[in-house]
């Protein structure tokens, strides 16, 4: 318990058995995680209240990061960035869907490339999520 407990305290974040129980998930997968994900492991412990509000918590302060979906279920990673804070994420990473397991992944070391702005627009954000097969489901 030890890591997740270190990211609650570097975010300054109080430390109660929901927040610890849904961390440990986050770290034990190497792929984003949705709500009903999460409800599936501790929905019998913890009401999907409680959850809802404990992801929601955890995104303000910078643990986890929404993963664009196509699926329109809402996914959540843990940030890697240490940059990532309150109310602040700088997780500009690609993401990339897997067609086989249906898991999402961080691409941490794959920044999304610098686009081109139209006349006019302002951004506030914008995802680059890619598909294919990973590394887990390539047969050999
Ligand atoms: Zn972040
Ligand atoms: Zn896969
Ligand atoms: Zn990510």
């Amino acid at each position: 318990m030890v890591i997740a407990e270190n990211l609650l305290v570097k975010h300054s974040l109080r430390k109660t058995k929901i927040r610890l129980v849904i961390l440990e998930l986050f770290l034990s997968h190497n792929h984003a995680l949705s709500h009903s994900e999460i409800e599936e492991s501790i929905g019998q412990d913890y009401d999907r209240v409680t959850i809802y509000r404990t992801f929601k918590t955890f995104e303000d302060q910078g643990l986890i990061h929404k993963v664009p979906a196509d699926s329109g279920l809402a996914k959540y990673a843990l940030c890697q960035d240490q940059a990532c804070a309150d109310h602040k994420h700088y997780d500009n990473h690609v993401h990339f869907t897997c067609t086989q397991c249906g898991n999402t992944y961080c691409l941490d070391q794959v920044p999304i490339p610098l686009i081109q702005k139209p006349q006019g627009f302002t951004f506030e954000s914008f995802s680059f999520l890619a598909q294919g097969i990973c590394k887990f489901c390539v047969k050999v």
